[in-house]
């Protein structure tokens, strides 16, 4: 069986939006692969999520909400000396300036309004860094909705200041202390507290990943980045970019940035993934480029895994990319060639975060530093190219990683 003629359709079809069909399937990936304590509870987020999200009373509070609260739109902004330094015309979209300082608050307070407004009472989320434990927690402090958040022991320990955040924010933080202690095991925790009381509970997921209808709620929510560059570039630059780059954990702000783009076929598409130490098994966080095809958290995407299917454990310097698997929008764009995926490692990373701030003025996460290696090797391959890079968030959580770096390194 010859591949080829596959994708060829499957691109016509991505291109097309055909995608996810009604099974939740992104050509072969996605789905729904879940307990069945689990299937009334997502067919209910999914029937309340087809009747609310496109109604005007619903989208004019998200907007506002967006507007006044999270302070979007969120700037596009010309990089003047990226651009001098690489050759090329540099772009950045600036979810970093968006209110808790990255993209993740964009479906922390989407999902959050959709549940209040289905009459959901209580929010659980799950969170690896604490990045989207925060947001989830400040959506719910400002909807007034109680909030529990599950982090592995492991992160609990090493992000001490965003547990901190979060309590502050009024959410209860509980560390999980079964299986590997990091996010993959928060997300297991945070499904079998729905599978437990699976009618008054929201599971407020924070990445492009997860059953059917996940990966399709936060694109919807995340796409406004798309959205708006899109017009921004149109409007600041009179044109639209020949590439748009973005680091690739889950996948939420990329596919947010890139969503928008799949039927603007001249646009190329680059996901950078996190190279980790070397591609060896363990040592990266990069599904797409060295992962393979299998099952995690009820979703069939690409995945880090050993030769008798046993998930691995990741590595990347920056903990926001470190999930074994991906959302499976970006497996599709990955086979039908719409999208391209890359790795910087962990030193190219901090090489490329070190010159944002040196040439721009600014500190961006390191999860967001692997799209800007990702950028500068594209404007190598293509002189005088105009490039949109997606600024997921702003690296002032990283410092203390940074600091101990460097510490080590002298
Ligand atoms: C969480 C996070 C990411 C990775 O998550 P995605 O779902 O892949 O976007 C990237 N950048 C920042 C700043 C983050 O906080």
């Amino acid at each position: 069986m010859s591949a080829e003629p596959d994708a060829a359709a499957l691109l016509a079809r991505l291109i097309n939006h055909e995608f996810p069909d009604e099974r939740g399937r992104y050509g072969p990936y996605g789905g729904r692969f879940v307990p069945e304590t689990l299937v009334p509870p997502l067919d209910r987020l999914m029937a309340g999520m087809r009747a609310v999200l496109n109604e005007d009373d619903f989208q004019n509070e998200l907007n506002s909400q967006l507007q006044h609260w999270v302070g979007r739109p969120t700037p596009l902004t010309r990089a003047e000396r990226l651009s001098a330094a690489w050759g090329a015309e540099v772009w950045l979209k600036r979810e970093d300036l968006a209110h808790t300082g990255a993209h993740k608050i964009n479906n922390a307070i989407g999902q959050a309004l959709l549940a209040k407004r289905l009459g959901v009472k209580r929010i659980i989320a799950e969170t690896g860094a604490g990045q989207h434990g925060v947001a989830s927690a400040a959506a719910c402090a400002r909807l007034g909705m109680p909030c529990r958040v599950y982090m592995g022991e492991v992160d609990v320990a090493r992000q001490a200041p965003n547990v901190d955040r979060m309590e502050r924010l009024g959410a209860e933080v509980v560390a999980v202390t079964n299986g590997d202690r990091t996010l993959r095991a928060a997300i297991d925790e945070a499904l079998r507290d729905w599978v437990s009381s699976p009618l008054d509970t929201w599971y407020l997921l924070g990445s492009a990943v997860g059953p059917h209808p996940y990966p399709e709620l936060v694109c919807h929510f995340q796409s406004v980045i798309g959205n708006e560059a899109r017009q921004q570039m149109l409007d600041q630059a009179g044109r639209l970019p020949d590439a748009a780059v973005a680091c690739v954990g889950g996948g939420s702000n990329a596919i947010g940035l890139f969503h928008p783009l799949i039927a603007d076929t001249q646009i190329e598409l680059l996901g950078v993934e996190a190279g980790g130490r070397s591609m060896g098994l363990g040592d990266n966080a990069a599904s797409l480029v060295a992962g393979t095809p299998g099952v995690l958290h009820g979703c069939f995407s690409m995945l880090l895994q050993d030769e008798n299917g046993q998930v691995h454990e990741t590595h990347s310097v920056s903990a926001g990319l470190d999930y074994p698997s991906v959302g499976p929008e970006h497996a599709l764009l990955q086979l039908t060639g719409r999208a391209r995926y890359v790795t910087a490692d962990d030193d190219q990373a901090l090489d490329a975060l070190n010159e944002c701030c040196a040439m721009e003025g600014i500190l961006p996460a390191i999860e967001t530093a692997h799209a800007f290696f990702g950028a500068r090797e594209y404007a190598r391959e293509h002189p005088g190219c105009c490039i949109l890079i997606g600024v997921s968030g702003r690296g002032d959580k990283d410092l203390p990683t940074l600091q101990q770096l460097a510490g080590v390194a002298s």
